[in-house]
């Protein structure tokens, strides 16, 4: 049993070792990299096929990088970035740009700025506070929200107030803050709606996109409710 132990503990030692030998080796080659790019065109990096810390890109599946954004990426090369949250110094490597843009389809300017370590503590925090209060606080905030739109002209706390909701971490209560604004209605909330809608370019599962479907209906109630009165 105690022999048993050793092993283990040996075992995981010489993994924290390895993976730990594997980020040095991938923080040297990203840095090399970047150095090779400075010198080199990108078509003459990878002329002679993939380098290693290289991965090529699926342009087919780069379809939100197209028009606004202009360039579509040939390729990706491991990065390396300091974590925001511990200061680690890590590599965001070309595989998981890859994924993270073809697969997960994430923004075309977001990059890794946290270490796996740090979000997941940031993940973990999250979900307690869900848990615990979020699901009674963010009921609380949206009852709050929505006896703001009673009043029929907006005082300068409701509108603060809405102008906060519109930052929250919750999208549910953005939603409702352009709810209420499209209650309000008038010139000001109607143009700030039709921002919102007219942001449709993004792709789905967004929060740009999320708010133009909410506009457009806060849009369409508002005139309804113009045309009855
Ligand atoms: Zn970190």
């Amino acid at each position: 049993m105690c022999n048993g132990n050793r092993i283990d503990k040996q075992t995981m030692k010489s993994n924290k070792q390895r993976r730990a030998e594997i980020k040095a080796h991938r923080l040297e080659r990203a840095a090399a990299l970047k150095v090779q790019l400075r010198t080199q065109d990108a078509r003459q990096l990878s002329a002679g096929g993939l380098v290693p810390g290289m991965a090529m890109a699926d342009k087919s599946r780069l379809a939100h990088y197209n028009t606004t954004f202009g360039e579509v990426p040939d390729f990706y090369l491991d990065q390396a970035y300091t974590c925001r949250d511990c200061g680690a110094k890590e590599v965001w490597t070309a595989k998981q740009q890859k994924w993270w843009h073809e697969v997960a389809q994430g923004s075309v300017y977001s990059h890794a700025v946290r270490c796996r370590a740090c979000r997941q503590a940031r993940r973990a925090l999250r979900d307690a506070a869900l848990r615990n209060e979020g699901a009674n606080l963010l009921g609380d905030e949206v009852a709050r929200l929505r006896a703001l739109a009673t009043t029929e002209k907006p005082t300068a706390d409701a509108l603060a107030q809405v102008e906060a909701a519109l930052q929250s971490k919750w999208r549910s209560l953005r939603v409702v803050a352009i709810e209420v604004m499209g209650q309000w209605g008038g010139p000001r909330q109607i143009e700030r709606l039709q921002a919102f809608a007219a942001d449709r370019a993004s792709s789905y599962g967004t929060w740009e996109r999320e708010a133009a479907n909410a506009a457009e209906k806060a849009l369409a109630r508002r005139a309804e409710k113009d045309r009855e009165c």
